[in-house]
């Protein structure tokens, strides 16, 4: 039903591909982030809440098409839906049904719930696409408010001490569920600019995020005490200089690899992923009822050899252009 081409994933029955790395005549795009959503397609097909975003990264006069969740379309004889993959706002897992045979393509995402991507939802299909970006038996998360409890207190801490707390994530996702997640009575929030133009395009989404500061906003006062949600690349640049001494901090599952933190020179790292963990993984494949499985980023090799030993599974990796070890959702 889909195929590996060059440009990424085609159906040749519906004519359409999923997530292609450069432009094609329709692009059906799992989430915003921009290993997914790439320009120069002439038609694009989303998630009702993945439109505002599509149009703040590619811009806005490109055509765009919605579905509501679990809205069906015809394509050339395809039928093709959207389902919550809980991994940022709008992200969406396409289920494609083709003469009875399902096909589900997972896109990023994640089972556990939190209140700013949607929540995941099992997908009956005969094949599932699955990502494998974390799928190793060592990649085990934590529930996230004991993460969120830690990033509140390591705040509540420096503002003590009179220092700002800088926390990086990626701009779009995990800076909108931080933001979601940490204490704002604790002191203000500051965003840098990367992250405001994501919050609009969320906010424009229907997400409701709390009250954020830029930096011309912020009194010598406020940058003593406040919490800054920056992208990871603001690290490396000059902006980050006017917070002194402060306390520098990343969120992303690779900070659950040892070494990774000391590497990129950071007094903290969280481990907060906005993907599935091994449990997880192997809990979805499940509820899915796959009886074919396509592993496709990250441990795919592993997790397919694991899925046909322990689960008796026909599954093999999707031997695709996508790194091995690496993510990048942040361009
Ligand atoms: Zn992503
Ligand atoms: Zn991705």
């Amino acid at each position: 039903m889909l195929e590996l081409r060059p440009e990424g994933l085609y159906c040749p029955a519906g004519d359409f591909h999923i997530d292609p790395s450069r432009g094609v005549d329709r692009a059906v795009i799992t989430h915003g982030h921009s290993d997914h959503a790439r320009w120069g397609s002439k038609a694009y097909l989303c998630s009702e809440p993945s439109e505002p975003i599509l149009r703040a990264r590619l811009g806005e006069d490109v055509s765009v098409q919605t579905l509501a969740w679990g809205e069906p379309i015809d394509l050339n004889g395809v039928r093709v839906s959207l389902h919550p993959a809980g991994h940022i706002v709008g992200s969406a897992m396409v289920r494609i049904e083709h003469r009875g045979e399902v096909w589900l393509v997972t896109g990023d995402y994640k089972t556990e719930a939190d209140s700013t991507s949607g929540a995941w939802e099992p997908v009956a299909c005969h094949t599932m696409i699955t990502e494998t970006t974390f799928g190793l038996p060592i990649y085990r998360w934590r529930p996230q408010a004991e993460v969120f409890g830690e990033i509140n207190e390591w705040w509540a801490a420096n503002r003590s001490e009179g220092r700002a707390s800088v926390l990086s994530g990626y701009s779009l996702g995990k800076a909108q569920r931080m933001l979601a997640g940490v204490d704002p009575s604790i002191g203000p929030i500051l965003v840098h600019g990367a992250v405001q133009a994501m919050n609009r395009a969320c906010s424009e989404a229907g997400l409701v995020l709390p009250p954020t500061l830029s930096v011309g906003d912020a009194t010598a006062d406020d940058l003593r005490r406040c919490l800054v949600i920056a992208p990871p690349s603001a690290l490396e640049s000059p902006w980050i200089r006017r917070f002194g001494e402060a306390s520098v901090a990343f969120a992303s599952g690779w900070m659950a690899v040892r070494g990774r933190r000391r590497q990129r020179n950071l007094e903290r790292g969280f481990v907060l992923s906005d993907h599935v963990d091994w449990p997880s993984l192997l809990g979805a494949v499940r509820a899915c009822g796959a009886e074919r499985v396509l592993t496709t980023h990250g441990f795919a090799e592993e997790s397919a050899r694991w899925m046909r030993e322990a689960m008796g599974l026909d599954a093999r990796p999707l031997h695709d252009r996508s790194g091995r070890r690496e993510e990048a959702e942040d361009a």
